[in-house]
């Protein structure tokens, strides 16, 4: 069975991984299915855009071979002993499992493909990116839900704590219980669920969690996330140097990637876009610029982008955990010691700003905050069906947009492609009101 990898730009060559998914227990038959729509995905969705950064070239080459190429390093980590850990949030500290000598990847979910497969474990009003989560486990058709030792949850929501416990039947899973308010207390109690986990990936790994290790560590992802800035900052300039599609799935890769080659990729793109700014190059010349808030956008979800960007707008900014949530604010590297370590780790942490926490009014100074940064013309907030806190906080975000003369679109939708020509023709609306 083929995977399809780039060879250079619009050029698509295969590559056998064949092996490597048999070994790792794979439905290859269902597998063909899934791996047959990304070519014309990627085609559709990336090589149509014009003028885009040479240096997307490595991004493109990691999604289009998204099941061999990391894969394929994470199996050569396991094969001399090393441990792979799956996490599904934002708020899964990665400096803590590197800092064991372990590898974290984030698990999509971001596939209608693997939808009705979790639908056999869950009722069909829980959100698609839970459903998903469950359906990629358990159909065997994604190489990183199979090569993970271990996952890592977090009780972010009541559908996904749900969903672990399914998970948990079939793969050792431990769930982080993340306070949902950001009292003292509970940046101390984060602290302690911190230094659990510390404990449980020294155990998996068999290596302790050193203060070098983790003050290394804590430096490495700090890199990550600077590099994630400098590349939205960008973005604010007047001209728009690169496609908001084409920074989702740089920000998609990011839970993935190896964090250091990530980061100078990253850093290599900024360097180019740099150069485009001065330049005065514009990829969406004239152009409406929307900030998208709201729930992740996982691989290969890149619905809504797509649709604002062939619709008169560009996107300057995401508000998501596939955005902004996942880089602002460094760890303070001054710990001296590793209680000092993980206390800051879960500071750090505790201010990403998700819908699950109450009161979780930050969330909105941040959009707005980051709408004026960005030049933002108007805000699109995303919900993705049956997801309550996002959707309920639409309402609010709303209202305050509106207090700040912000123009504001709210959109609940799922993975299909059903309401695909309803969301073109509100979003084309909402963009022409922008003037
Ligand atoms: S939206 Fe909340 S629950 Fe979902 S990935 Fe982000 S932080 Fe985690
Ligand atoms: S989108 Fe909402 S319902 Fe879905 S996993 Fe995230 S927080 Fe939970």
């Amino acid at each position: 069975m083929p995977s399809y990898i780039f060879k250079k730009r619009g050029e698509i060559i295969m590559a056998d991984n064949q092996k490597m998914w048999t070994d790792l227990g794979m439905d290859l038959e269902q597998h063909d299915i899934l791996c047959e729509v990304l070519p014309g995905a990627i085609g559709d969705v990336f090589l149509t855009q014009k003028n885009r950064p040479a240096a997307m070239d490595y991004f493109d080459m990691v999604l289009a071979d998204v099941h061999g190429l990391r894969p394929g390093e994470l199996v050569e980590f396991k094969k001399n002993g090393g441990k792979v850990f799956g996490t599904f949030c934002a708020y899964v500290p990665d400096e803590v499992i590197f800092a064991a000598g372990g590898i974290a990847t984030g698990l999509c979910a971001g596939s209608q493909f693997w939808v009705p497969g979790g639908e056999k474990y869950l009722p069909a009003n829980t959100c698609p990116l839970i459903k998903a989560m469950l359906g990629a486990r358990f159909e065997k058709t994604c190489p990183f839900y199979r090569l993970a030792d271990m996952y890592v949850g977090e009780t972010t929501c009541d559908g996904k704590k749900k969903a672990y416990e399914i998970l948990a039947t079939d793969i050792p899973l431990h769930v982080m219980d993340l306070p949902q308010m950001k009292r003292e207390r509970d940046h101390l109690k984060w602290a302690e669920e911190i230094k659990d986990l510390i404990k449980i990936v020294e155990e998996v790994t068999g290596n302790k969690v050193t203060e070098e290790a983790l003050a290394e560590n804590i430096k490495k992802i700090n890199l990550k996330r600077q590099a994630l800035q400098r590349l939205y900052n960008l973005r604010a300039s007047k001209n728009v140097p690169i496609s908001g599609t084409d920074v989702l799935l740089v920000s998609q890769i990011a839970y993935y990637d190896d964090p250091e080659r990530f980061a100078s990729m990253v850093n290599k793109l900024c360097d180019e876009l740099e150069e485009r700014v001065e330049n005065g190059v514009d990829v969406a010349k004239g152009a409406k610029r929307i900030l998208v808030s709201g729930t992740p956008m996982a691989i290969p979800n890149w619905k809504l982008h797509n649709i604002i960007e062939t619709s008169g707008g560009v996107v300057v900014c995401e508000e998501t955990c596939t955005g902004t949530r996942y880089f602002e604010n460094q760890v303070d590297e001054t710990g001296k010691n590793l209680d000092e370590m993980v206390q800051n780790i879960a500071d750090r942490y505790l201010g990403i700003n998700c819908a699950c926490f109450t009161p979780n009014t930050a969330r909105a100074d941040d959009v707005i905050r980051l709408a004026k940064a960005s030049k933002a013309d108007g805000v699109i907030d995303i919900s993705l069906m049956f997801c309550q806190t996002y959707d309920i906080e639409g309402r609010s975000l709303e209202q305050r947009c509106k207090e700040e003369g912000i123009p504001f679109l709210g959109i609940e939708t799922d993975y299909t492609d059903n309401d695909a020509q309803q969301l073109k023709t509100r979003i084309g609306a909402f963009i022409e009101i922008l003037g």
